[in-house]
C-alpha cells in the first residue's frame, strides 16, 4: 500500500511531503516529493500510557480487545490498561486474564495504586490503598505484563517496587516533598501535577520537582480540565516537548454521554464530558486522544514534530519500545492519518488498516 502525498511527521527527522510505502508489518520506503503540498498529515500513532477504559468499556473487566478496537478510531496504536487501586485478589485476576491475551496495540499493564498516598488518592477508593508489602511485591513480580507502576515514592515500604523488572516507575498520588521526590530517584511523574501536593514557596513537593529537574518526565492529561491552559504552557516553557508524555487518563465514562455511571464500584457523573465522583472529585479523563492533541497544541504552539514526540515517541523511549513512535523505513507501520485539524482519517497498526473514517 502507499500513502501518497502526506506530510510525514518524524519525532527525529522532521517534516516533509512524501510517498509512504507500506508493506505489513513495516514502512518499507519512503520517497520524498520535494513539494510542499500535501493530502494528508501522517504521524506515528498516539501512545496512551493512561487508559481505564473508554466507551463504557472496563480494563477492570478485563475488556481489552474491545477497547483496543474503540482506541484505533481514536488514532491509539499503543497503549497501557491501567489499573485502579483494588484488593490483591482482583488485580490478579485481571493480571492472569491480561497473561493469555495477545492484543496488536496493547503494550502491558499500567499499575496505577494501590500504593499510593491515602490523601492524594483522588478518584481511587481509598479502603484499597496500602503500603507496600514484600508478599505483594513477590506476587506482582510474577507477572512481566506490568510495564508501568505510578506509587508514592515518600510511603514505608516503597524501595520494595525497585525490586520489579523490566518495569518503569512513576511518581503519582503522592503527598511527596521535594526531598521525598529526589531522593527516590524516579524520572517520571504520573499525570503531572495532578493529585500531587500543590506546589508551595516554601515546599515545592514533586510538583517543584518536575518542573525543575531536567531528566523527569511528566505525564498530562491535556484535556482542558485536569489541567488548565495556562499550567500547559507553563510546563512546556519549563521542559520542552521532549520530556511531556500525553495521556488521556480515560475511563469507562470516557466517550459516554452525560449522566450517572458507575464503574469498579465507584459512581461517576458526566456532565458537560466532565467525570467526577458524587464528592466532586475528578475521576478521570475528559477527552479522547485526538482531543488532547488538539488541546496541547492550541495551548503550547507546539510543532508537529514536537506533537509528534509528546503523542508517541516519548512515550515509546520511557517503556523501551525501541522501534516504535518513528515513521522511518524498516520500522513498524503504526501511523495515524489526520486532517489539517488533527481528525483522525485513517490508523494502521502493523501496517494494516484498523480504523478508516468513512
Ligand atoms: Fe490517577
Amino acid at each position: 500500500m502507499t500513502l501518497e502525498r502526506v506530510l510525514v511527521v518524524d519525532p527525529i527527522d522532521g517534516e516533509y511531503v512524501a510517498d509512504l510505502e507500506v508493506d505489513p508489518p513495516y514502512v518499507v520506503g519512503i520517497k520524498k516529493r520535494g513539494i510542499s503540498s500535501f493530502l494528508a498529515i501522517a504521524m506515528p500513532g498516539f501512545v496512551d500510557p493512561h487508559v481505564h477504559g473508554c466507551f463504557g468499556l472496563s480494563v477492570m473487566d478485563g475488556e481489552f480487545s474491545r477497547i483496543e478496537e474503540r482506541l484505533y478510531s481514536c488514532g491509539v496504536t499503543g497503549f497501557l490498561a491501567t489499573t485502579i487501586s483494588s484488593p490483591m485478589d482482583e488485580l490478579v485476576g485481571l493480571l492472569e486474564k491480561v497473561k493469555g491475551y495477545r492484543g496488536l496495540s496493547f503494550l502491558g499493564i499500567h499499575l496505577e495504586g494501590p500504593y499510593i498516598s491515602k490523601e492524594r488518592a483522588g478518584a481511587h477508593p481509598r479502603e484499597f490503598v496500602r503500603k507496600p508489602s514484600e508478599e505483594e511485591i513477590e506476587i506482582l513480580k510474577k507477572y512481566p505484563e506490568i510495564k508501568l507502576v505510578t506509587f508514592a515514592p515518600e510511603q514505608e515500604g516503597s524501595h520494595l517496587l525497585f525490586d520489579l523488572r523490566g518495569v518503569t516507575l512513576s511518581a503519582g498520588h503522592s503527598n511527596a516533598t521535594f526531598s521525598d521526590f529526589l531522593h527516590s530517584g524516579l524520572k517520571r511523574i504520573t499525570h503531572f501535577p495532578n493529585a500531587l501536593r500543590p506546589l508551595h514557596h516554601r515546599e515545592v513537593g514533586a510538583v517543584g520537582a518536575g518542573l525543575l529537574l531536567e531528566d523527569v518526565n511528566l505525564e498530562l492529561i491535556c484535556d482542558g480540565v485536569h489541567v488548565c491552559g495556562e499550567m500547559v504552557k507553563l510546563i512546556y516553557k519549563m521542559k520542552g516537548a521532549h520530556r511531556i508524555v500525553l495521556a488521556t487518563d480515560a475511563i469507562p465514562t470516557t466517550g459516554l454521554k452525560d449522566g450517572r455511571h458507575s464503574f469498579a464500584g465507584v459512581t461517576v457523573l458526566v456532565e458537560e464530558g466532565i467525570s467526577r465522583t458524587p464528592e466532586g472529585n475528578l475521576a478521570g479523563g475528559a477527552c479522547l486522544f485526538p482531543e488532547v492533541l488538539k488541546k496541547f497544541e492550541k495551548f503550547t504552539g507546539a510543532t508537529l514534530r514536537e506533537l509528534a514526540a509528546a503523542s508517541s515517541y516519548n512515550a515509546c523511549r520511557e517503556l523501551g519500545l525501541k522501534d516504535m513512535g518513528r515513521i522511518k523505513e524498516g520500522t513498524p507501520a503504526d501511523v495515524v492519518i489526520l486532517d489539517e485539524d488533527f481528525n483522525v482519517k485513517m490508523t494502521l497498526k502493523n501496517g494494516l488498516i484498523m480504523y478508516k473514517k468513512l
